[in-house]
C-alpha cells in the first residue's frame, strides 16, 4: 500500500464580502484519521473544501495554506495536487455505464487489460460484482454512493475530502454508508477530512473535530479537546 502523509490547514481564513467566514483554522490529518470540521449550513464548510480542492470561487478572499503528502500545494493546479472529493450528490453520469463511470477515475496511461481489472475489483470491493454494464438509474441511492466512492479512490488520491456525502441518505442506510466511505479512507491510510453539520457524523468519524460558526470562530468540541490540543502541540 502506498504510504500517504498528514493532511495539513495552517491558519486559513475565509471571508466573504469582507464577512470572515472562518478564522484562523489549524487542522492536521493523519493518514488513516477521518478529521470533521461542523458547523451548520451557510457557514463555509463546502468552500473550504472547493478551495483544498483548487476550485474555490474567486468571490471568496481566502488566506492560509494547505500541505499534502510534504509539499505546499495551497497554488498547485486543481488535477496536480491529488486531492479526491465525494459530494453530496454522488454525481455519477447518468449517460456512462457504471464501468465507464468507474472507468473515468483511472489515470491516463494505464492500459485495457489493466482499466478492465481495476474496475473488476472496485466493484468487487463495492460488493457489486458484474455491475459494469448497468444504467446507473438502475441503481439504489446506497449503490450509487459506493459507486462514486470508488470512482474517487480510482484517481489514486493522496486525500480524500468528503462534502456531508452521506445526508441524503436515510437513517438506516446512512450509517451504513458513512462506515463504508471511512473504512476505506482507513485502510487505505488516507487522510480524511469531513464536513457536516450533523455530530452524529463527527462522533462515527472518530478523528479530531473543529467547529466553525458565527462570525468565523474555530473551536475544537468538548469530546475531542483534549486529543486536538495534544495533536497541535505534536504537529505545529
Ligand atoms: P456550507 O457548505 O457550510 O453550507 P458554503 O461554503 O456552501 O457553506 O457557503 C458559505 C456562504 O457562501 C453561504 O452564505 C453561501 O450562500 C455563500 N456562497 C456559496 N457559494 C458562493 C458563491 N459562488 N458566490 C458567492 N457566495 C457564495
Ligand atoms: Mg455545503
Amino acid at each position: 500500500m502506498t504510504q500517504h502523509e498528514t493532511l495539513r490547514l495552517r491558519d486559513v481564513t475565509v471571508a466573504l464580502d469582507g464577512q470572515p467566514l472562518i478564522a484562523g483554522l489549524s487542522l492536521a490529518v493523519a493518514p488513516g484519521e477521518v478529521a470533521t470540521v461542523m458547523g451548520p449550513s451557510g457557514s463555509g464548510k463546502s468552500t473550504l473544501l472547493s478551495w483544498i480542492c483548487g476550485s474555490v470561487d474567486p468571490a471568496f478572499a481566502i488566506e492560509g495554506h494547505i500541505e499534502l503528502d510534504g509539499r505546499d500545494i495551497t497554488r498547485t493546479v486543481p488535477e496536480a495536487r491529488r486531492v479526491g472529493i465525494l459530494f453530496q450528490d454522488d454525481l455519477l453520469f447518468p449517460h456512462l455505464s457504471v464501468g465507464e463511470n468507474l472507468a473515468f477515475g483511472i489515470p491516463r496511461g494505464v492500459g485495457r487489460e489493466e482499466r478492465r481489472k481495476r474496475i473488476a475489483d472496485a466493484l468487487c470491493e463495492a460488493e457489486l460484482t458484474g455491475f459494469e454494464d448497468r444504467d446507473p438509474a438502475t441503481l439504489s441511492g446506497g449503490q450509487r454512493a459506493r459507486i462514486a466512492l470508488m470512482r474517487t479512490l480510482l484517481a489514486e488520491p493522496k486525500a480524500l475530502l468528503l462534502d456531508e456525502p452521506f445526508s441524503k441518505l436515510d437513517a438506516a442506510l446512512r450509517s451504513r454508508i458513512r462506515r463504508f466511505i471511512f473504512d476505506h479512507a482507513i485502510e487505505r491510510g488516507l487522510p480524511a477530512l469531513l464536513v457536516t453539520h450533523d455530530p452524529d457524523d463527527a462522533a462515527a468519524a472518530g478523528g479530531p473535530v473543529l467547529e466553525i460558526g458565527a462570525g468565523g470562530a474555530v473551536e475544537a468540541t468538548a469530546a475531542d479537546a483534549g486529543a486536538s490540543a495534544a495533536r497541535k502541540t505534536g504537529a505545529f
